[in-house]
This record gives C-alpha cells, sequence and structure tokens, in this order.
C-alpha cells in the first residue's frame, strides 16, 4: 500500500505521516516512512539544490526537472522496492505536489509535469492520496511560530504563489478518487482520527 500527503506548507501534513506511520506500526503493519524531495542518498541531494541553489534560484522548467529527478531517484531505489516487499509507504509529498506548486503555482502545466512523472517514475501513483487543507491565515501562523532555524522552504514566493498552490491542489482532488481531501483546521490528535477514518479501508482489503 501506498499513502502519499499532501498539502502547503504549515498545513501540519509531516506531523500527520509521522502519526500514520507510528500508528500503523502499532498495529504490526510493516510501513516506511519517507519524504520528497529527498528520501534516498540521490533525492537528498537533490533537496539541497532545491533548497539552497547556487546562484539566483531556479525557474519553473529547470526546478520541475530536478523535482522529477529525485523522485524518479526515490521511486526506483526506496519506494518500488518497498512496495514489493510487501511494505506500506507513507509518504510527505509525491507528485501531486509536482502538479501544484510547479504545474499549477509554477505555470508549467500538469501535463508537463505528468510526462516528467511518466518519463521518470513510470507514472506510479499513491493507492490513496491525503491532501491537508488548512486556511491560509492558519498557514501563516504555524509557520511563524516554527523555529527560526528552520530553512527547509524554498525561498522567494510571494503570498499570490501559495494561492495557486492551494488552488491546484483543490483542482487536483476535485478529479481522482484516489484523493481525498482532510480540513487540517484541527488539534492534530482529531486530524490524526480523520486520517486513520480515510485510510480503514486499505488496511481491510
Ligand atoms: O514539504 P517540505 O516543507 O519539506 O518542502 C520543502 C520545500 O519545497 C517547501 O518550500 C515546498 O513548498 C517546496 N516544494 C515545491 N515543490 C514541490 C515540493 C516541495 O516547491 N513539488
Amino acid at each position: 500500500r501506498f499513502i502519499a500527503f499532501e498539502g502547503g506548507e504549515g498545513t501540519g501534513k509531516s506531523t500527520q505521516a509521522r502519526r500514520l506511520a507510528e500508528s500503523l506500526a502499532a498495529r504490526g503493519i510493516d510501513a516506511v516512512l519517507t519524504r520528497e524531495p529527498g528520501g534516498t542518498v540521490g533525492a537528498e541531494a537533490i533537496r539541497s539544490l532545491l533548497l539552497s541553489p547556487p546562484g539566483e534560484g531556479w525557474d519553473a522548467p529547470a526546478e520541475a526537472l530536478l523535482f522529477a529527478a529525485a523522485r524518479a531517484d526515490h521511486v526506483a531505489r526506496l519506494i518500488r522496492p518497498a512496495l514489493a516487499a510487501g511494505q506500506w509507504v507513507v509518504c510527505d509529498r509525491f507528485v501531486d505536489s509536482s502538479r501544484a506548486y510547479q504545474g499549477g503555482a509554477g505555470g508549467i502545466g500538469d501535463e508537463a509535469v505528468q510526462q516528467l512523472h511518466a518519463i521518470g517514475s513510470g507514472g506510479l501513483r499513491p493507492d490513496l492520496t491525503l491532501l491537508i487543507e488548512v486556511p491560509a491565515e492558519v498557514a501563516a501562523e504555524r509557520i511563524a511560530r516554527r523555529d527560526g532555524s528552520r530553512t527547509d522552504a524554498i525561498g522567494g514566493r510571494d503570498a499570490d504563489y501559495h494561492a495557486r498552490v492551494a488552488d491546484a491542489f483543490r483542482a487536483i482532488a476535485g478529479q481522482a478518487r484516489s484523493v481525498r481531501a482532510i480540513d487540517g483546521n484541527a488539534p492534530a490528535d482529531e486530524v490524526h482520527d480523520r486520517v486513520l477514518r480515510a485510510i480503514e479501508p486499505l488496511v481491510e482489503d
């Protein structure tokens, strides 16, 4: 089983991905928790390039190619082998992030992102994608409260960019049954319960 968490910054998706992996382990399910960009040595190296670009930053096409390259390595070296071994994979971000950020907000377009994903990763889709949504003001407040030493965001993006990301995620959630939107504007325990309810059909299968 392959489950991806999606959402903008400050939505709490990383916390929820970790909590789900812990709950699965407690139920005796062998689950691997991983993240994008990253998850393998090569993909973590590309993550560093994305977060600390040498020079003036990446424009959208280069950024899309770097994300696709990181994902290709992650899929080939970690995700597919884990799934083949019967493990569950819980991934903090996957291709729908590229569709929302580079495709939607960055203006590359959905088709180009999907083509890169087909070339790089054989078009692999999660069994279930959980889109964690919170209002923009709540996300902004949570980011402001974070430890200032955190440098794990791509800089130079304004509120308008993030609004386009949120809109693109919304549209993606409306298109596919395998993408479920979850209201993340609640205490973490409550959001976790919503996540558990959403994944229950996969456990019973
Ligand atoms: O999920 P995380 O916060 O670790 O993501 C790191 C940075 O990469 C964030 O700034 C996020 O918005 C950005 N990102 C992106 N496009 C993606 C995935 C992540 O711009 N496809």
